[in-house]
This record gives C-alpha cells, sequence and structure tokens, in this order.
C-alpha cells in the first residue's frame, strides 16, 4: 500500500475531528503530503470515518490524478492540491466544521486570538474568506488568498481549514481556533468583549512554539 504511514495519520486525524465532534457524518476533510513522492494522501468523499480504514484514504498526485484507491477523493481537493503548491512549508492540511468557529464562519466575522495557548499555536487572529462554492477553483483560489502564510482561516458561511507540518500540528491549530472562537463567545455572555492578544506578543508566543515544535521533531 503506497504511503501506508501517512494514510494511516490522516485517518487518525479524520476520526478524531469525529471524536472531538469538530465535524457530523462524512463532512470535513483531511490530507498530508509526502514531499519527496509528490503525493497526497487525502480522506474520500462522503465516507463514513467510523467504518473508514487507511485502505479507504485515496493517494493522488499533485495534479488530483488517483495513483491509489477505490473512491474518489474529497470534494475539497482542489483546495488541499492548491495549498500544497503554493505553501512548500505545508505538510497537511485539515477542513472541518467546528460548532463555535462556524459562528463566527456564519456571522461572516473573523476570530480573535484571546487565549495564550491558542495564540502561541496560530499566531494571528483567523481571518475569513468570503462565502463560495466549495470544491471550486476559485473558492481554493480564494481561501489561499485569504490566509497567507497563516496557519488558519474562516470559510464564510461553511467552516474553518488549518495547515501545518503535519497532520498533528494542524489538528492542534484547528483545535486552538475553536477554543479561542468558544472562548470569545463565552466572554460575550458575560457582558464582556474579550481583549485580543496584541499581534506583536503573538507572533513571538508562535515563533516559541514553532521552535518548541522543532526542538521535539529533533529529539523524536
Ligand atoms: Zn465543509
Amino acid at each position: 500500500m503506497l504511503l501506508a504511514e501517512l494514510r494511516q495519520q490522516v485517518l487518525e486525524t479524520a476520526r478524531k475531528l469525529m471524536v472531538d465532534q469538530l465535524v457530523h457524518g462524512s463532512q470535513g476533510n483531511v490530507s498530508a503530503i509526502d514531499r519527496e513522492r509528490g503525493l497526497i494522501a487525502i480522506t474520500p468523499s462522503a465516507s463514513d470515518y467510523t467504518t473508514m480504514t487507511a485502505d479507504d484514504i485515496t493517494v493522488i498526485d499533485q495534479h488530483e490524478q488517483i495513483i491509489e484507491g477505490r473512491w474518489r477523493p474529497s470534494i475539497e481537493t482542489p483546495l488541499h492540491t492548491l495549498f500544497y503548491q503554493r505553501r512548500p512549508d505545508v505538510g497537511a492540511v485539515i477542513h472541518c466544521h467546528a460548532p463555535y468557529a462556524s459562528g463566527f464562519a456564519a456571522a461572516l466575522r473573523p476570530i480573535p486570538l484571546v487565549l495564550s495557548e491558542g495564540a502561541a499555536c496560530i499566531g494571528h487572529e483567523v481571518p475569513v474568506a468570503p462565502f463560495l462554492p466549495s470544491g471550486t477553483a476559485e473558492f481554493a483560489q480564494v481561501v489561499l488568498e485569504t490566509i497567507g502564510q497563516g496557519s488558519a482561516a474562516v470559510l464564510g458561511q461553511h467552516g474553518i481549514v488549518a495547515c501545518g507540518v503535519d497532520p498533528r500540528r494542524a489538528y492542534s491549530t484547528i483545535v486552538a481556533v475553536e477554543d479561542n472562537a468558544r472562548a470569545t463567545i463565552f466572554a460575550r455572555l458575560l457582558g464582556v468583549e474579550a481583549p485580543p492578544i496584541p499581534d506583536k506578543v503573538a507572533q513571538s508566543l508562535h515563533q516559541w512554539w514553532l521552535d518548541r515544535y522543532r526542538r521535539t521533531a529533533a529529539d523524536a
């Protein structure tokens, strides 16, 4: 089986999305790239994560052609391949419908960084891309323009997307986005607009987080 380890990581990440209630049913999608081979492992379209095995993860090339696998890749494949084309630093991409972050998506509002751990993980306010029909090249283009060199974006009237060097890091960013969205909403319930962590502080926390990750990865 091609990319056996990467397929397993993609599967485990997709299952975590469901267990953590960041998606329902077959929603959302996860991918990771093997840069040396130029191949991408991606969740299949409309498949249930509870019964999925690593064998069900589809392997495609960077032109969206199926290399190995019996299922069509996710409808959001153009978004994933554009990430890998534009961002050589990215090794994994996750899209999901995290409930609190989806409130910001519905309201077309960016998610502020109001918690230090999330700020360290994300490094910037989470910008919002305008609504466009998903699965299209135009949608992918607008999302990449919105996220720039950042690690996450809100997808207007849809959900969120995050990227990272590997599925574990991208997943941490998804969780951080949801934590910040929830904390912002809860603070509003208390009648308070949570003050955002200043950009410079968020950037330095993020740099510390990246350095710590690199050290951990080097020790592994
Ligand atoms: Zn979606």
